[in-house]
């Protein structure tokens, strides 16, 4: 069974997962860590837990949930996996972060590119990509079919979806996404989204607004 830990990093309050199982060889999900006290979080709860990070999975490239990348990649020596459609985030990612005023370390480029139906694996599970883009182009989510667990990133939140005016986004979209893959993963699939608290598509579907367009 996956066990799953939640940190919210920095101002924008990013969803960072840590996913491990009874091997203790973890993934972490869209490191947010800014500050060197959330980095020391980080690395005290792995240490703590003697977890072995594999692999570094990015939902999608927005400096927010990157600004750790290069300190986890480097700490634990570790490849960033990404949809190839959003490498130019990272590439952008010093510009896009000081626009917001935000000076983060440059994201490694020597990526590994991913895309739906890869599987990727830690310990004895794996998480399947779901290619689900609208937030931005090269957005993914992450699944795993017997824990029935998807990380989201942006694109479905606790009540409300990711935005769409950014550039790379596009609504009918995430739209697309939202109605005929992350939903279509069934109810019961409990959701870890890129910001706020978890949820599960049963309640998104009975409660959040933006899956009830006719
Ligand atoms: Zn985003």
């Amino acid at each position: 069974m996956i066990q799953i830990k939640t940190f919210y990093f920095n101002d924008l309050r990013v969803c960072t997962y840590v996913l491990w199982d009874s091997s203790k060889e973890c993934v972490i999900v869209d490191p947010g860590c800014h500050t060197q006290s959330e980095q020391e979080r980080l690395v005290k709860f792995i240490e703590e837990t003697e977890l072995k990070p594999v692999k570094l999975l990015n939902t999608h490239g927005h400096f927010d949930h990157v600004m750790g990348n290069a300190f986890v990649a480097k700490k634990w020596s570790i490849k960033t996996y990404i949809h190839p459609l959003d490498k130019p985030h990272l590439e952008r990612a010093l510009m896009q972060s000081e626009l917001f005023g935000y000076n983060i370390e440059q994201p490694p480029l020597d990526t590994v590119d991913i895309d739906q139906g890869d599987k990727l694996s830690f310990g004895n599970s794996y998480l399947e990509v779901l290619y689900t883009p609208g937030h931005t182009q090269g957005g993914v989510s992450f699944y795993n079919k017997e824990d029935k667990i998807v990380i989201t990133g942006d694109a479905l939140f606790s009540g409300s979806i990711g935005r769409t005016d950014l550039p790379g986004g596009d609504y009918d979209q995430l739209m697309e996404s939202l109605l005929n893959k992350i939903v279509k993963l069934g109810e019961e699939y409990r959701v870890y989204p890129g910001h706020g608290p978890y949820t599960t598509i049963g309640k998104e579907l009975a409660t959040n607004p933006f899956l009830h367009y006719e």
